[in-house]
């Protein structure tokens, strides 16, 4: 599906300020995380964990989260295949926006499929986007079932429910890959922390 990204008649305005203007009152350069992985598997408590500590040492940030995105700017959107693309055409959009703004954005979404990430990804640099695959197996996303979503799932509850009756496909080349489903919040951020100390 090809997708018109551009409104008719719409013309590009320059600006006055600029993002490396932005980054420089800032200290530190922008950078887009993008937490992808099974519902239950640690992106929401990842990236508001790495978020605080990034705010303390000083650092600009702002986490889209997947539930919230869908209380306002996605609400419309549903969970079927189309609806999903949507979704994370959106969320990449505003991302990359506040890219522009200067800002370390943390994205946490489920993300299922491949081509909408590789979308994301196409949007920005390379050195802007690092895609973190919170790799953690459906057994243990379904026992902590946080939510309580994969019993529901499990009971017909909720259709197309990613890992039970709509697929994930898992990134081929991610810049990281968590153990979620083993390793600690604190070495899972650790890891996050050396990875984007060199990009800053
Ligand atoms: P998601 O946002 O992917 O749906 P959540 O962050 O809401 O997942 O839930 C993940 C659950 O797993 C939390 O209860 C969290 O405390 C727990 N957990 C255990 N180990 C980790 C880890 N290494 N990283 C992230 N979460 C973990």
């Amino acid at each position: 599906m090809t997708q018109q990204t551009t409104s008719p008649n719409a013309v590009w305005q320059a600006v006055q300020v600029t993002r490396s203007d932005r980054e420089r009152l800032n200290g530190h350069r922008g950078n887009i995380l993008w937490f992808t992985g099974l519902s239950g598997s640690g992106k929401s408590t990842l990236i508001h964990a790495v978020e605080k500590q990034l705010h303390a040492a000083g650092r600009r940030t702002y986490s889209l989260d997947g539930d919230n995105v869908r209380h306002g700017l996605c609400g419309d959107l549903g969970f079927s295949n189309q609806d999903r693309v949507e979704n994370i055409r959106r969320i990449g959009e505003v991302a990359k926006l506040m890219l522009d703004a200067g800002l370390i954005v943390l994205c946490g979404f489920i993300s299922p499929f491949r081509a909408d990430r590789l979308r994301v990804r196409g949007l920005v640099a390379p050195e802007d986007f690092m895609e973190i695959y919170c790799h953690c197996s459906l057994e243990v996303c379904e026992q902590r079932d946080v939510k309580g979503l994969y019993r529901k799932a499990r009971a017909g509850l909720i259709p197309e429910f990613t890992g039970i009756s709509s697929p994930y496909e898992p990134p081929e080349y991610p810049e990281l890959v968590l153990d979620t489903g083993n390793a600690t919040v604190d070495a899972c951020m650790e890891q996050v922390f050396s990875r984007l100390s060199v990009r800053l």
